[in-house]
């Protein structure tokens, strides 16, 4: 999944809406954040296989550490531990544990079965929606477009750059989502990691986003 880990972290800012989008977001994208790194250091690998799903045609042989489900959990705790001691609010750092995890069980919805439980488990999850082009995008472009309107529902401009900025970030999700849809397969793996990477691009966005916005005072 990709825009539908930004519809969560677009959605959180209705329940928290004093943590900035940037956090919130940064946190349904911190597995894939990883990914990338241990990716390029070696720790977990993958292979362009066109036709691997539907989808895309990334093949994710082995990702134990940055995806697995009791990773997950171990990174939503320590991202959201972090969170919790620099915002001092339980509230956002148990959004920002959640929206960790919630990146596993969006995965587990789109992947085939190559999630695995635990670092050197033998049992792999996944329901595959990635089978299908059509399927996936009637479901997450719904979810996208959920996220960005709860967002923008929690939270007002205070100037032009606060609508167009949000509405550049928003084309900038959609515009990368398309290119992985219905572009050409990558040239490698390593230019997956390094592109993937390029996109944290987003969290300084939107914490930019966020600065020429106001929390509705019912809100707040
Ligand atoms: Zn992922």
């Amino acid at each position: 999944m990709f825009i539908g880990h930004a519809a969560v972290g677009f959605a959180s800012k209705a329940i928290v809406p004093r943590a900035s989008l940037g956090v919130l977001l940064a946190a349904p994208f911190f597995l894939d954040i990883l990914w990338p790194v241990f990716i390029l250091t070696g720790l977990e690998s993958a292979r362009i296989e066109p036709g691997n799903t539907a989808f895309t045609p990334l093949a994710f042989d082995s990702f134990p550490w940055s995806h697995s489900l009791l990773m997950a959990i171990l990174w939503g705790a320590l991202f959201g531990f972090i969170v919790y001691v620099v915002s001092r609010s339980a509230a956002i750092g148990g959004v920002v544990a959640l929206g960790t995890v919630s990146h596993w069980i969006c995965d587990a919805v789109v992947h085939r079965p190559d999630l695995p439980l635990t670092p050197g488990g033998m049992i792999f999850v996944g329901m595959g929606l990635w089978n299908s082009k059509t399927a996936t995008l009637a479901v997450e472009l719904p979810l996208f477009a959920l996220g960005v309107w709860l967002y923008v529902r929690a939270t007002h401009p205070k100037d032009a750059l606060g609508r167009w900025a949000l509405a550049a970030l928003v084309a900038f999700f959609l515009l990368a989502y398309a290119g992985a849809a219905f572009g050409p397969p990558p040239p490698s793996i390593t230019a997956v990691a390094w592109g993937t990477l390029a996109l944290v691009v987003v969290i300084p966005w939107a914490v930019w986003v966020d600065r020429h916005r106001e929390v509705e005072a019912e809100l707040s």
